[in-house]
């Protein structure tokens, strides 16, 4: 027997409790999904092809005009930023991202800048920022776009959606001048029916994570859309354009077309009322314990459909931080949220963690709470 690659390495586990969490690796695969790879990785195949039919495959089954499968929803996004700078003729593609024209600008909202909007730098292109952090107005949009800008961008979630433009006005003035939008909408999953809806709303291509909401392999994601989707395709692996060093795999591929079946497949609903429950449990097993509230929250903290437990702390017995602090020092390491405005509090998600280590996650709750209590 080969040991577990985390004990030959001395690593430990994790326990994610927190979110699809990319710097916590992605979450366990479905067994169908890691059976499809393993399918996979027996026999060389012609990259381009597979690449193509898996695209289209998804394409169809999620229903948008266009899919590519690339390594990352941030490859997603640079491809679709090169793609709309430089088209798709031969010599573009090879000058990419030293793009032979000055029409390199991507217009991000000032309220939605973000670690990941470097992708438009990897495309080759330059942000210019429109509005406020706490405010944007259309004209404040409308007066960055000239005849240098190439692009529009828009990142769905929450946290983003605050004193931003809605994606239909980001459409609307796009549309007035040619332009395309395009959406990074990572962690926009669950609801599974998000893969189309951002393309239906008039996105130019919207990327998405495939180690996030849908459960694939960590270093896939989708690029989703029309036209322009096509165009992302010449500069993306296996061609020698930027996408070159975006190398995805046979068994990423395969790996994702299963998991975004399964995901497309599956009962929303009943899934969403299988995690109450066991947000619900995770209450029960705390009730009692002096000092200590649990609440349900809807939804994800960038608004994914996944419902949460909240867990409050009186004053007397700690805050929200130490608690997170002394679950992640434990064995297991647990990680849970906090979030700046409720330090009393720490939030704990059902979505990334095997219903399996619940129990585990209860009793170091358990653990961390009579540490706190002294
Ligand atoms: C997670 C995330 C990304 C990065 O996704 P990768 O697939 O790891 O590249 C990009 N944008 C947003 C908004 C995210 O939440």
């Amino acid at each position: 027997m080969t040991p577990h690659p985390y004990e030959l390495l001395g690593v430990e586990r994790v326990l994610n409790a927190a979110d699809t969490i990319t710097s916590l690796g992605g979450g366990p695969l479905d067994p169908r999904v890691l059976a499809s790879m393993a399918a996979a990785a027996t026999a060389y195949v012609d990259m381009t092809d597979y690449l193509a039919r898996a695209g289209a495959h998804l394409a169809e089954r999620i229903g948008v005009p266009d899919a590519l499968v690339t390594n990352s929803a941030v490859s997603g996004v640079a491809l679709a930023v090169a793609a709309a700078i430089a088209g798709d003729t031969p010599a573009a593609v090879d000058a990419a991202p030293a793009h032979r024209t000055d029409r390199t600008e991507v217009v991000v909202l000032c309220a939605q800048r973000n670690p990941y909007d470097r992708a438009v730098g990897i495309g080759g292109g330059r942000i210019v920022t429109a509005g406020y952090s706490d405010g944007t107005t259309r004209w404040q949009v409308e007066a960055e776009i000239g005849p240098r800008t190439a692009a529009l961008l828009w990142y769905a979630g929450t946290q983003f959606e605050h004193y931003a433009l809605g994606l239909a006005d980001m459409v609307a003035i796009a549309e007035a001048s040619g332009l395309p939008v395009i959406v990074d909408a990572a962690a926009q999953v669950p609801p599974v029916t998000n893969l189309r809806r951002y393309v239906d709303d008039g996105a130019a291509a919207v990327a998405f994570s495939g180690g996030k909401g849908l459960r694939g392999p960590q270093d896939t994601a989708l690029l989703v859309g029309g036209d322009l989707v096509g165009v992302a395709r010449a500069h993306a692996f296996p061609h020698y354009g930027i996408g070159r060093g975006m190398k995805v795999s046979k068994e990423g591929v395969a790996g994702l077309v299963t998991a975004v079946g399964l995901a497309l497949d599956a009962d929303d609903d009943a899934d969403y009322a299988a995690l109450l429950a066991r947000c619900l449990a995770w209450g029960d097993a705390l009730a009692g314990l002096p000092g200590v509230r649990t609440s349900t929250v809807p939804d994800g903290v960038l608004g994914q459909h996944t419902p949460r437990l909240r867990v409050d702390l009186d004053p007397g017995l700690g805050d929200g931080l130490q608690l997170a602090a002394r679950l992640r020092a434990g064995r297991p390491a647990v990680v849970v949220r906090t979030e700046e405005t409720v330090p009393g509090a720490v939030f704990l998600n059902p979505f990334p963690l095997p219903p399996e280590d619940d129990e585990l996650v209860v009793d170091a709750l358990r653990t961390a709470l009579a540490g706190l209590a002294g």
